[in-house]
């Protein structure tokens, strides 16, 4: 059984403050939230780390939005939706590719600093993409640039109150509402947080997985605590593996950016040929899925661990120029790019599932709002588009902010007659944290990874419910607590793989190759019901129970 929070608590006992809006998370979803909504309500912004220390930050190749000439949110449109493979919501990516640029436009006016080409946007070109519609900052430094320009403003406003290094444990409901949170210090404050209204925007869980772009903190905390909650969870089985991470024995591992292949880096196996070519009409550029399987079969067919990627066509001022951050990178691990082949490997990379939720980031439990990578809106479908994840967080987290202050008022809880309590005879920790977050690492990357089979599936989930027993256990640590979310998270997403008897998208299932629309055109849902874990498949997405 999966138990209902992770700590034993009596919110009588417990310190507490109240907000009109809670914010989770301080990367591009979370912060953007914070700052249109700060100024009018109450807002309490928490982040288990330091504001800027967030997988946003780290995003290299930029955002994608419909600003060039030769382009157009159809266009836009027309990508995302191929990209997605039958399962986007397509009044959900009508809304993106619509709203996206003014949204981009919004962004430079707060102050990034994306790279201007004779007073327009510089685009480069990603993988699935048509056209160059990618807008970038600081080379590939996009995401160190937003983040940096976002926690500066929201450090500004005085009217948000900031909480680093507060790990949230747990959502606390009451009648079906999501109505705050508990959350844990170091080394042992426990504190509650109510609101009227919750955001979620609580990242990834590429952590999950041993080979991964994603930084520590992307343990799956968000889906695990909206799922114990009661929250809908969509559509997890599509992680979206890298085909270009640099080849390395750490995690996280260091990503290539699509962008690179964008400016005419080729891939290319050991024998030097370029391997993609007759593969897909776009060779290098063909959408994520098609490169990272097609790179997973020839290092398998091989017995290889990494293969190359060849930029030393580009001239080396412009990888100076627009990949600094690249360039440094391999030139300190030993490697001249604009000489030396880069060794390169998938790595998990992004969740398109998540969250149930709008467009107005509601999701089936009243109360919480989810935005950015811990939310299923379906505008990712089976596979995302690159960089229209940074554009989603954009986008979405305006669309909360028009509707949150209607919402909060509708939504009022007199606090001072709430009273929860939560009690499980619980024992003590004696597990290994690290090395069971190893294992579980591992089991993922070799069962639940870019191939996928009904027994590997099927090895992993056994493994991962003989772990279920670590959830009962009392811990006092952050570590403890995200291995608590691992197992939970990474049951949702074997579960659901497990489920789906069909390739389609990132999904790759060795025993059902084929994308089998009649039976499984549908999203996955995972719902925990009186703590077992249940899953069905249903035609709409992104459009929770509660409001279709
Ligand atoms: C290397 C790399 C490059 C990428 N490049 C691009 C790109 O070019 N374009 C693009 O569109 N996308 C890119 N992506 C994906 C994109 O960066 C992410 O999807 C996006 O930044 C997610 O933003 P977010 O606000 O949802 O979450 P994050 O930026 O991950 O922020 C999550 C926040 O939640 C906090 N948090 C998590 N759990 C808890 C908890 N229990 N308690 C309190 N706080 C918590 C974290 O501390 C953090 O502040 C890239 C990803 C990686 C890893």
């Amino acid at each position: 059984m999966i138990p209902r929070y992770l700590i034993n608590f009596d919110s009588d006992k417990i310190p507490k403050s109240v907000s009109d809006v809670l914010v989770i998370g301080s990367g591009i979803a979370g912060l953007s939230i914070a700052l249109r909504i700060g100024a009018d309500f109450k807002v309490t912004l928490l982040t288990k780390s330091e504001l800027g220390e967030t997988t946003t930050r780290y995003a290299q190749g930029g955002v994608a939005a419909a600003v060039g000439e030769n382009d157009s949110p159809e266009s836009h449109f027309k990508d995302t939706i191929e990209a997605g493979q039958g399962l986007c919501n397509e009044e959900a990516v009508k809304i993106l590719v619509s709203e996206g640029p003014a949204r981009l436009r919004e962004l430079i006016e707060f102050g990034a600093k994306f790279d201007f080409n004779n007073g327009k946007i510089s685009l480069s070109r990603e993988g699935g993409h048509s056209v160059a519609r990618v807008a970038h900052a600081r080379g590939d430094a996009t995401g160190s640039e937003i983040e940096a320009t976002l926690v500066s403003l929201v450090r500004k406003n005085s009217g948000i109150n900031i909480k680093e290094n507060v790990f949230v444990l747990d959502l606390i409901t009451q009648e079906d509402k999501c109505i705050g949170v508990i959350t844990y210090k170091y080394p042992d404050e426990i504190e509650i947080f109510y609101a009227n209204v919750v955001v979620l925007a609580a990242g990834g869980m590429g952590q999950l997985y041993k080979v991964t772009t994603n930084p520590p903190i992307a343990t799956g905390d968000g889906a695990a605590m909206a799922c114990r909650a009661g929250a809908e969870i969509s559509d997890v089985e599509f992680i979206q593996f890298h085909p270009t991470a640099f080849y390395a024995n750490e995690n996280p591992r260091f990503l290539i950016t699509e962008a690179l292949r964008g400016e005419g880096a080729y891939l290319i196996d050991y024998d030097g040929n370029r391997f993609m070519l007759g593969v897909h009409p776009l060779a290098e550029l063909a959408p994520r899925d098609i490169v990272t399987r097609e790179m997973f079969r020839t290092m398998t067919s091989t017995n290889k661990d990494f293969l190359f990627l060849d930029a030393t066509r580009i001239p080396i001022e412009k990888l100076k120029s627009n990949f600094p951050t690249i360039y440094r990178h391999c030139l300190d691990n030993g490697i001249d790019i604009s000489k030396d082949m880069i060794p390169v490997a998938p790595a998990a990379h992004y969740m398109s599932g998540g969250v149930s939720s709008d467009m107005n980031g509601r999701t089936t439990l009243p109360g919480l709002y989810v935005c950015g990578e811990s939310a299923c809106t379906g505008v990712h479908g089976a596979n995302r588009l690159a960089s229209n994840s940074l554009l989603e967080g954009l986008v979405v987290s305006k669309r909360i902010c028009d509707i949150l202050p209607s919402e909060i008022k509708e939504l009022k809880t007199d606090f001072e007659k709430v009273s929860v309590s939560y009690r499980l005879p619980r024992g003590y920790s004696k597990a290994d944290v690290l090395e069971v977050r190893d294992y579980l690492q591992k089991l993922m990357t070799d069962n639940v990874g870019v191939v996928r089979t009904e027994k590997a599936l099927k090895l992993a989930l056994d493994a991962i419910e003989s772990a279920e027993d670590i959830l009962e256990l009392e811990f006092n640590s952050v570590s403890g607590f995200e291995l608590q979310n691992m197992i939970l998270a990474a049951k949702l997403i074997a579960r659901s793989a497990f489920e789906r008897r069909e390739t389609r998208g990132v999904h790759f299932r060795e025993d059902f190759p084929l994308k089998d629309d009649l039976n499984w055109k549908k999203h996955s849902v995972l719902k925990l019901n009186e703590g077992k874990m249940e899953v069905s498949f249903r035609g709409l997405v992104g459009q929770p129970s509660r409001l279709s």
